[in-house]
C-alpha cells in the first residue's frame, strides 16, 4: 500500500513590539534572565492587563497579508493550564472569536504552485523560558526559568491540512518567513525562537480522502526540523499501518541530535483548558475604518514582487526569487536600476561578483551605496577600465566603501591607450616571442590574441586590447 503524508501547521510567531503585549516590560532579547518582568506579565493577583495597540496593528497586518477576514470582534480567553513557565496557569489567548478566519498563502512547490488554505489566525501572550540542564527535555536534571519572554505578543497562524510532505511543510514555512519579513511585523529569526511551529501529521492511502490518526510534533525551531521530523514521523507511521499495527493520537517531541521523533504522551481526547472570556479584557472591537488603513499600508508582498522583477526588468523566475529572498539585495538592485539601464549586465553582476563579494566580507547589501555600482558599471561600459579590473574594484568598493572613481585614481587603474606607453611593450614582447611572431607572419590570427595577451598580462589588464591590436599590425 503505498501512503500520503497530510500534514496541517500551527505556527507561532513573535510580533516585534517594542513592549509586551499586556505591559510596559521591553521585548528586548537576549537580556539577564527575569529582568523584562513585572506583576502584570507575571499574573500576580491585583493587576490588570491593557492591550498593546501595536500588537495588534501587527497581527491584523500579517492577517490581511494572508488573506483572512478580520473579525471586527474578537474575544480574549483565558487558556487555563499548568506549567512551569506560565507563573500565571493561565495564558490569555483567543478561543472561539478568533482575530481572523480563513485566508491562504500561496507557494511554489515542485509539483506546481498551490494555495494552502488557513483556518485562523489569532492573537496570544507567549509563555515564559524554560532552559533544561541536561541534552533534552527529557533527560534534564532540572530546569531554570526565565520569565523575560513571558507575554511577548505571539500570532498563531493555523494551517488546513493540505500539505503533503515534509519538503512542502518548509517550502510553506519559507514562503510564510518571507511574507511576515516583508510586512515588517516580526523579525521571524527561527534561531531566537521568534518564529515556530508544531506540524500535525497523519497517513492516508495515497488517492483517498479522508484523515488518518495522527501526531502532533511540537516546538520544532528550524526550516531543517520542520523536514527531517515529519520525514521521519512519515516513515515511522507508515512501518507501523503496513505492520497491520494500530496508531494512537500522540504529542512528540524531535530529538535533534537522535534525528528522531520521540512519543511524549498519547493524546486520548482534547484537553480540557477550561477556556472563559477573559474578565480583565473586553472584547477587542476594530473599526472598518483601523482596517483598512492597515490594508493601505501592506506593503508590495514577496509573490508579487517576483512577478514585478521579471516583468520590469526581465529577469528569469528563478533570478527573481533568489532576490526577493534576499530582500536588501532586491532593494539594493532597484535602487541601481533607476539610474543604469542595461538590467541584464546588472543582473549579472549583482548575483555574480556582488553576492560573493558580500558573503566574503560579511556585509549587508542594504550597507553599499547604489551610486558607487552605478559608476563602477559605467566607467566599465565606457571602455575607461577593463572587465579584470571592474571585477577587484568591486571587491575593494564592498570592503572599504571607496568609490570607484577615486580607487582608479588612487591606484592609477585606468585604461591605458596611449601609444607611449604601449609601444615599449608591444616591442618587449615582441622580441620575447619570436615563436609567435613568426607564426603570424605566417598567417595564424591566433597568434596575434596571443601577443595581446602577453601586453594584457603585463598591465594586469589595464592595456586597451584594440590600441594592442592596432599597434601589433603595425609593427608586425
Ligand atoms: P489541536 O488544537 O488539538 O492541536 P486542531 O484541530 O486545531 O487541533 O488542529 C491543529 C492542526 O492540525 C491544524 O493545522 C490542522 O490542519 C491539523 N490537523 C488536524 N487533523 C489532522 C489530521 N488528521 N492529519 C494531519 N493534520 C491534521
Ligand atoms: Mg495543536
Ligand atoms: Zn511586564
Amino acid at each position: 500500500m503505498k501512503y500520503e503524508a497530510v500534514i496541517g501547521l500551527e505556527i507561532h510567531v513573535e510580533l516585534q513590539t517594542r513592549s509586551k503585549i499586556f505591559c510596559g516590560c521591553s521585548t528586548a532579547f537576549g537580556a539577564e534572565p527575569n529582568t523584562n518582568c513585572c506583576p502584570i506579565c507575571l499574573g500576580l493577583p491585583g493587576t490588570l492587563p491593557v492591550l498593546n495597540r501595536r500588537a495588534v496593528e501587527y497581527a491584523v497586518k500579517a492577517a490581511l497579508a494572508l488573506n483572512c477576514q478580520v473579525q471586527e470582534k474578537s474575544v480574549f480567553a483565558r487558556k487555563n493550564y499548568f506549567y512551569p513557565d506560565l507563573t500565571k496557569a493561565y495564558q490569555i489567548s483567543q478561543e472561539r472569536m478568533p482575530l481572523a478566519w480563513g485566508g491562504y498563502l500561496e507557494v511554489d512547490f515542485p509539483t506546481g504552485s498551490r494555495r494552502i488554505h488557513l483556518q485562523r489566525v489569532h492573537l496570544e501572550e507567549e509563555a515564559g523560558k524554560l532552559v533544561h540542564a541536561g541534552d533534552s527535555i527529557l533527560s534534564a536534571a532540572y530546569s531554570l526559568a526565565d520569565y523575560n519572554r513571558a507575554g511577548l505578543p505571539l500570532l498563531e497562524i493555523v494551517t488546513a491540512p493540505e500539505l503533503h510532505s515534509g519538503q512542502e511543510a518548509r517550502l510553506f514555512l519559507e514562503e510564510l518567513r518571507l511574507l511576515l519579513l516583508y510586512t515588517g511585523v516580526s523579525d521571524v529569526k527561527m534561531e531566537e525562537g521568534s518564529l515556530r511551529c508544531d506540524a500535525n501529521i497523519s497517513l492516508r492511502p495515497a488517492g483517498s480522502t479522508g484523515l488518518g490518526v495522527r501526531a502532533e510534533v511540537k516546538n520544532l525551531n528550524s526550516f531543517r526540523a520542520v523536514e527531517q521530523a515529519l520525514n521521519y514521523e512519515f516513515e515511522r507511521q507508515a512501518r507501523i499501518l503496513a505492520e497491520g499495527g494500530e496508531l494512537f493520537q500522540a504529542t512528540c517531541h524531535w530529538d535533534d541530535s537522535r534525528k528522531a521523533t520521540v512519543v511524549m504522551r498519547r493524546k486520548e481526547e482534547a484537553a480540557d483548558y477550561r477556556y472563559f472570556p477573559e474578565p480583565d479584557l473586553p472584547p477587542l472591537v476594530l473599526e472598518r475604518s483601523f482596517i483598512e488603513a492597515i490594508r493601505e499600508q501592506l506593503p508590495e508582498l514577496p509573490r508579487e514582487r517576483r512577478r514585478r522583477l521579471q516583468e520590469q526588468y526581465g529577469l528569469s523566475a528563478e533570478e527573481a526569487a533568489m532576490l526577493v529572498e534576499a530582500r536588501e539585495l532586491a532593494d539594493f538592485f532597484e535602487a541601481v536600476a533607476e539610474s543604469y539601464r542595461d538590467y541584464r549586465s546588472l543582473a549579472n553582476w549583482v548575483q555574480g561578483d556582488l553576492v560573493y563579494r558580500l558573503r566574503e566580507s560579511g556585509k549587508s547589501a542594504a550597507e553599499l551605496s547604489p551610486a558607487m555600482l552605478v559608476e563602477l558599471l559605467e566607467l566599465l561600459d565606457a571602455g575607461e577600465i577593463s572587465r579584470p579590473v571592474a571585477k577587484e574594484l568591486l571587491a575593494e568598493m564592498v570592503k572599504s566603501g571607496v568609490s570607484p572613481k577615486k580607487l582608479v585614481q588612487q591606484r592609477g587603474l585606468g585604461r591605458i591607450s596611449d601609444r607611449e606607453t604601449l609601444l615599449p611593450l608591444v616591442e618587449q614582447v615582441i622580441a620575447e616571442n619570436p615563436d609567435a611572431v613568426e607564426n603570424y607572419r605566417k598567417g595564424k590570427e591566433k597568434a596575434l590574441a596571443f601577443l595581446v595577451g602577453k601586453v594584457m598580462a603585463l598591465t594586469r589588464g589595464r592595456a586597451d586590447p584594440q590600441e594592442l591590436n592596432r599597434l601589433f599590425r603595425e609593427k608586425l
